[in-house]
């Protein structure tokens, strides 16, 4: 049998699913064919309409339809209707089920370093679907202590509300600026950047980063970022002699745990992710 499968979004010309998702299933020694199509809002009744007569049995969903996709769907993992955002479709005798891996991905990627999220006082910088989603699997995964701080205040007020909401976590929402951030890094064991500040084709980047001086030295440092590999906010910290982790491993894992539902069974995830990544490391080296 092949597996026909397609990443959706707009702009998808630089996506990187293609290349995640060909290579497991290469490695899995599975024949697929796996297609990238540019969809946008008001394409996505359309692009339904289509699938259900293509043969496609799954899609990956990108930037900016997470949120629209789920008008289409006739069933949502939970775990998705919680974070109010779907990245994966799985498509059964017509009946699409849509289902959120990122947040799972990232926790993968964390748990490779050793890091637990469960008693840990987790720093987010950034209020938007990622930083909400991954906050909101740290609640669930029983962190001590989350804080969101957002340039725009309101946004990380209505993130916490949320958060609180659904799963009771402590929770804190802040202005981001040095001086919050200085006062509280000093008890952090996660700090993330989960805003695009520094990354690939963005001009925007952290003017100072001497707030991460207050950091703890077993601190580790996380960046959602993954082009560049190594953004001037890991820059800092590992020239701090911190422990970083970029978004590579998120991305990688989350499109492992996309296939894992695709196939309907569990997968050497540790295995397709060093592959993957080894792949991806020689690709952009030539
Ligand atoms: P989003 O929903 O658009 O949110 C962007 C966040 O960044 C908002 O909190 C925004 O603050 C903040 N921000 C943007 N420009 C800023 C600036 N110049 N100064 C300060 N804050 C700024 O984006 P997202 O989907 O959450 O993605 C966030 C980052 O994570 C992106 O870099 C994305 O590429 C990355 N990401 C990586 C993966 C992965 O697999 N590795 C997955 C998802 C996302 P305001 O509310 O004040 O505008």
């Amino acid at each position: 049998m092949k597996y026909k499968l397609a990443v959706i979004g707009s702009p998808i010309k630089h996506s990187l699913s293609p290349f995640i998702h060909e290579k497991a299933f290469s490695l899995l020694g599975i024949d697929c064919e796996y297609e990238r199509t540019e969809v946008k809002e008001d394409e996505l009744g359309d692009f339904i309409n289509y699938v259900k007569s293509s043969g496609i049995c799954g899609f990956n969903i990108t930037m900016p339809l997470k949120r629209n996709i789920m008008d289409y769907l006739d069933e949502i993992d939970g775990e998705a209707l919680l974070y109010g955002a779907v990245n994966t479709v799985k498509i059964t005798n017509g009946k699409l089920k849509g289902y959120n891996t990122d947040a799972e991905g990232y926790k993968k990627s964390l748990e490779e370093t050793g890091f637990e999220m469960k008693g840990k006082n987790i720093v987010f910088i950034g209020a938007g679907g990622a930083a909400v989603t991954v906050a909101l699997k740290a609640a669930m995964e029983k962190a001590e202590k989350i804080t969101i701080l957002n340039r725009n205040i309101s946004r990380a007020e209505n993130a916490k509300e949320y958060i609180f909401d659904k799963t009771g976590a402590d929770i804190s929402a802040m202005e981001l600026n040095s001086s919050n951030l200085a006062r509280l890094l000093k008890n952090t064991d996660l700090l993330i950047n989960a805003t695009p500040l520094g990354m690939s084709g963005t001009s925007s980047d952290y003017e100072n980063l001497s707030f991460m001086d207050s950091l703890k030295k077993d601190a580790l440092v996380s960046d959602f970022i993954y082009n560049p590999p190594e953004t001037k906010f890991l820059k800092h910290a590992k020239k701090l002699g911190l422990k970083t982790i970029n978004g590579l491993g998120m991305l990688i894992y989350q499109g492992i745990i996309s296939d894992s539902i695709y196939l309907e069974k569990e997968l050497d995830y540790k295995k397709l992710k060093n592959y993957i990544t080894s792949e991806y490391i020689k690709a952009n080296m030539q």
